[in-house]
Formats: C-alpha cells, structure tokens, sequence
C-alpha cells in the first residue's frame, strides 16, 4: 500500500491509511503536550466556569495555570463526596459540569464500604473512543496480519442500578460495552472479535462465559489473539474451560446449545453460529481430558500470537500461570485508564511485561504530578503545599502520584496511583505503573487497604471472645495459586482455657465474618464474578510472628519501629509464616451482595 512520501512515521510504517492517520495523531499530540495540556485546562475551566465548583474558588473567569493552582485545591474523594451525593439524589444544577451528568460509573476504588461514583458526561464517551482507536495502529505495527483473523475476548458487563434520582451508576466499561460506540461499531478487519455483542451484553456471567467460549471454541483456527480487560480474567476464563469442558464439547458435537444458557438474544444469535462439528468436539475431548494444561491456549488456539491483557500492577502476580497456560505467549498491556479518565497508552505494547509503560496522552485530561519520594509519601501539608509538578516537566526516574482535572468537572483529582517516569516519546512523558496508594490486597479489580482489612479482623475476633481467645497478631496473603485466587489471612492467637477452644466450624465463621465486613467491590468478585474464590484463615503457632520479627531485623529492620507487616509476598517470609500453620479454615458461604448500593440517600 503506496503511503504519502512526505509524511514521516517516527512509530513505524502504518498497516493501513486509517492507521496512519491514528499515528500521526499520536504523533501531533506527544510534540505538542505543554500546549494541547494548556488548551485542555483552558477548554475545561471555561466550560465548567459556571458550574458551582469552579464559582467556589472565584478563579474570575481566568483559565490559565497558575490562578488554577493557586485556587483550586487538590482533593480526594472523600472531600466532594457530599457533592456527589446531591447529584445521586436529583440535584440537577451544575455542580461539577456545566453539560448534563450523563451517568456515574462506579469506580473499583471504594468509600465507606461502596464503590466510588464518578459523575460522567456524553462526550467523555468519544474521548475513551478515541484512545481506544489507537490501540490498534500500535499493534498493527508490531504484529502483522491480524485482518486475517480474530480476537477472542472475554469481555463482560455487570450490574447496574439507579440512584434515588433515577441516574445510571454502573462501571466504566458495562457503560462503554452498552453504548453504540462499541454496539455499532463499524466494521474494521482489524478488530473483529469471535463474541457475539449479545454475549458480551448479557449480564448473567455463566451465560455470557459459556457463549463466549463456545464462540471462541467454535473458531479456534481464526484466533490471533486472545485477551480480557486484566490477567485475572483471562486466567477465570481458562478455569471455566477446565470446568465446562465436557458440556462444551458436547454442544459442539450434538449442535444444541446448554439449556443452561437461557438469554434468548444469546439462543438465537448462537443457532445461526452452532453447527455440529464431531471432529471438533473430538478435538477438544482429546486436549481437555487429561491433567495437563500446559500450553491450553496455543493447543486449542493456535494461531494466537499473543495475549492482550493489563499484567502490570497488582496483575503481575499471573504471569507466571499465564505463561504456563500459554507457553510464554507475549502478554500486550495496552492501555492505562480509569473511571475517571482514560490516560494512555503502550507505545511497546509486544514488550515484557517488566518493560511496560504508558504514553500518557495530553488530550484527555489536564494532568498534574505529587512528587513521591519516600520521604514524603505523598502527604500534603496545609501550609506548605508543594508545588504539583505538570506533565510536561515531569523528571526520569522520579515517582509522582497522579492528580487529574477532567471534561467531567473533577478538578485536581488525586487517581491514587503512584507513576515512576520511564522517558519520553517526543515531549509525551511515559510511565511505570508502580503501585495503587493503600492496597493490600487484590484479586481481581477488588482494591482492600490496610483500615478494611483491620477492620475485616476485628469483627472476626468478636466471634472469638466467647471462647476466650484474642487475635494476637496478623498478616494477609493474595493467594494466586488457586484459580480464581483467595485472601488468606494468617492469625496468631492467644487462647486462654485450651479446653474452651473454638472449634472448627467458629473459625469457618470467622472467615465469613470478615467477607462479609469486607468492601462491595470485594463481595461482588465473590458473589457475581466468582473471580475471588472463599477466604481462608491460617492460624499460625505461637510465637511465629515473633519469628517473623528475628527474621526482618536480621535483615537490617530496626527493631524500635517494626511492626507486623500487613501483608506478606516475599517468599522466604510466605515460607517461614506457612512452615507455622496449625489449622486451616474456608469461608463456608458466599457473603452477601447486591448491586444496590447501601448507602445511596445520606
Ligand atoms: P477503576 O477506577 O475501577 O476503573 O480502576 C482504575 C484503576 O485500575 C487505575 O487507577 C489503576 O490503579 C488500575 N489500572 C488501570 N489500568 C492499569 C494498567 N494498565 N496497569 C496497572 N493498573 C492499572
């Protein structure tokens, strides 16, 4: 195909004119990122001067910088929460946006037990399009040929609900995934994917699973490349297969589809895709029926040239079962976002996973930076706050957290998200993801910090006190090695009359005491997604965490400041700690969930 000779391509040479139009965009938009950021501020701050928010600061119609750093304060969550709130509850003046709020998606950062809501408008939705439409140049670029095939992705929506008002609230991709901009999508033999909308759009996640996977199964030989949003996804999908295999191959050999799946958008689409296939279904028995699963992904999909999932951050923990599944199957992160705003991209994306970092595009958002060094962790102080750095002066090397002031009306913003600049791509600064400030623990898109995971413990302990015996100690695990993966928390107790011990059974309900105090992201994983599988408790002999303690300092902690870590992975203290284990419990129930929020009307 004959490109225009006088263009260049820093990137690479474009697959297709859509292509490169989509490159030069990346590229026009990464020379240019101090003055489109500026424009962005401009265009937000007139937009949204009217709007309550803004009036608040008196910023006197000004749009530039430095009146809006020296105005308008950073903040949490926590500080426009009451704000939020008037508008979950009808409040239809302009708080945060002079545009009308459209929906709130609900963020996996939690508060008070609930997901965040995020007020969103109409036209964020072309903005996270727009982003999305540029994934596939990238890829195009490093990855010949995908016009020859398809994506198997396992894409799902969840639950959604209303607030008082009458205002979706649901996460940000069941809203992307229900809008026309992925329902009608046009037609581009770049990115035809093997589900069916009518799989991806069913809410019951047995059924829009099952399809997908039979979906997937059914056009094995066409698949290039097999992903999920996260690694945790993609590996859930895998243990379906490992469980549902038999009914699969059976619907493929008889060409009549599981009654269990019932949604009729999903029967009727799935009878114009359903043969019977003898052969195939013999194909499947053969690779499924025995122990080992090494490779299932090249066995069954063989033409898959790599897997399109998110293994940074908290994902990292999978790479090592992704690989064992996939043979070492190169793993693309393509993209950073968030409910709130969509970032950037991973100009690399065909690089190891300990290489990836994202292009932070300067069109999205207005952008700011809280150094973070470990000195200061990221606390701003009242009286002296330090000067929030732009994405434009941004230094390698150095750690920032992530602030943002979107189209949507959030104004200095912190995401929570701790970045370490890798370089630049032209002026466009690129980022490690490092870490999410507070978390413990995570699964799934389930985000527990140290207060809910204190407080998981203590409700536990209150089961205890009848017989006597107190939580001398704990620490918590992620445990990866199951699929789907569980918390484990280790306990240390102290029992006072051995003869009055809790017995089993009181553990197991300890275990559910503490899903149950745990936050609604959490539960929903548990409940909905099956994607967290029972909590576990270890209890541990005494005087291990005392061991624990001899083990740290004898390897430079200082013994006045130790404390219990809260959460251990490194693997001589995983070792040590499980080496101790005197008894094991499962939580014996699901705990409780609904999509209905607890605390909508405040
Ligand atoms: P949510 O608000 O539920 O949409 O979750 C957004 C959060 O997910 C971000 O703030 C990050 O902490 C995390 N996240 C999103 N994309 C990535 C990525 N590519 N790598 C690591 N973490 C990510």
């Amino acid at each position: 195909m004959a490109m225009h000779s006088a263009v260049s391509y820093p990137l690479g040479r474009p697959a297709c004119k859509k292509d490169a139009k989509a490159l030069q965009f990346i590229e026009e938009m990464t020379r240019n990122v101090d003055s489109v950021q500026e424009k962005v501020l401009a265009e937000i701050l007139s937009g949204n001067a009217n709007t309550e928010y803004l009036q608040r600061f008196k910023l006197g119609g000004a749009t530039d910088r430095d009146t809006f750093k020296s105005k308008v304060p950073v903040i949490t969550y926590e500080e426009i929460q009451p704000d939020i709130q008037r508008i979950a509850n009808g409040d239809r003046s302009p708080i945060f946006s002079s545009h009308p709020i459209s929906e709130f998606l609900t963020s996996s950062g939690t508060s008070a037990g609930e997901r965040k809501l995020m007020p969103t408008i109409q036209e964020e939705l072309d903005r996270k399009q727009l982003l999305y439409s540029l994934l596939m140049p990238v890829m195009n670029l490093y990855v010949p040929g995908l016009d020859k095939g398809k994506g198997l992705y396992f894409l799902f929506i969840k639950a959604e609900t209303k607030t008082p008002s009458g205002l979706l609230a649901r996460p940000v991709l069941t809203s992307y995934y229900k809008s026309d901009h992925f329902k009608t999508r046009p037609y581009d033999p770049y990115n035809v994917y093997t589900s069916p909308n009518e799989a991806v759009l069913c809410v019951d996640s047995f059924q829009s699973m099952y399809s997908q996977m039979l979906c997937g199964l059914l056009m094995r030989k066409e698949v290039l490349r097999v992903g999920a949003v996260f690694a945790s996804g993609l590996l859930r999908a895998i243990h379906f297969l490992e469980l549902n295999w038999q009914q699969l191959a059976k619907d493929i050999a008889s060409g009549i589809l599981n009654p269990r799946v019932s949604d009729p958008s999903i029967r009727e689409c799935m009878s114009r895709i359903l043969k019977p296939n003898r052969e195939l279904a013999d194909f499947i028995i053969k690779e499924c029926e025995g122990q080992n699963w090494e490779g299932i992904i090249t066995r069954i999909w063989p033409n898959t040239k790599y897997l399109d999932v998110i293994v940074t951050g908290a994902m990292a923990q999978y790479i090592r079962t992704l690989d064992y599944y996939s043979g070492g199957l190169p793993k693309a992160c393509t993209m950073y976002a968030s409910s709130e705003c969509y970032f950037g991209l991973n100009l690399k994306p065909m690089c190891k996973p300990s290489e990836v970092c994202y292009t932070i595009m300067p069109n999205m958002c207005y952008y700011e930076f809280i150094p973070h060094d470990s000195a200061n962790h990221g606390t701003i102080s009242r009286d002296s706050p330090p000067r929030l750095v732009d994405l434009a002066d941004v230094e390698v090397g150095k750690e920032y957290e992530l602030v943002i002031t979107t189209y949507a009306g959030l104004c200095r913003y912190r995401v929570g998200d701790i970045l370490q600049v890798t370089g630049f791509h032209n002026s466009a600064p690129q980022f490690k993801f490092i870490r999410r400030k507070n978390v413990v623990l995570s699964i799934d898109s389930d985000k527990t910090d140290e207060a809910e995971l204190q407080n998981a413990v203590e409700n536990a302990a209150s089961i205890l006190r009848p017989y006597d015996t107190s939580v001398v100690e704990y620490t918590s695990y992620a445990d990866t090695k199951t699929i789907p993966g569980h918390y484990v928390i280790y306990c240390e107790l102290h029992i006072k009359d051995p003869t009055n011990s809790p017995s089993k059974e009181v553990f197991n309900q300890c275990c559910l005491a503490m899903e149950e105090s745990l936050n609604s992201v959490y539960r929903q994983c548990r409940v909905a997604d099956n994607s967290i599988g029972p909590l576990e408790i270890r209890v541990v002999k005494d005087g291990t965490f005392e061991e624990l303690m001899d083990y740290a300092i004898s390897r430079g902690a200082s013994i006045n400041q130790y404390k219990a870590p809260r959460c251990v992975n490194f693997t001589p203290i995983v070792e040590l700690i499980d080496s101790r284990v005197v008894s094991v419990h499962f939580s014996p129930d699901a705990p409780h969930w609904t999509p209905e929020r607890q605390r909508l009307e405040v």
